[in-house]
């Protein structure tokens, strides 16, 4: 196994899936990630935005 470059479905830059993290997917059966990590940064962030909405409403 060796470092691989995937590109982001969101913004398209391409990004690093190291041997490391191949294999730890592979070992929890996960499918490739398709975000870049800044995506899913911001996609975390968004998410935590609207937990805090619902817990107000
Ligand atoms: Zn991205």
């Amino acid at each position: 196994m060796q470092d691989k470059k995937l590109k982001c479905k969101v913004c398209g830059t391409e990004f690093d899936f190291t041997k490391g993290q191949q294999e730890f997917f592979t070992e929890h059966n996960l499918s490739e990630p398709k975000k870049c990590k800044t995506c899913k940064e911001k996609e975390k962030q968004e998410k935590s935005k609207n937990n805090t909405y619902q817990k107000v409403a």
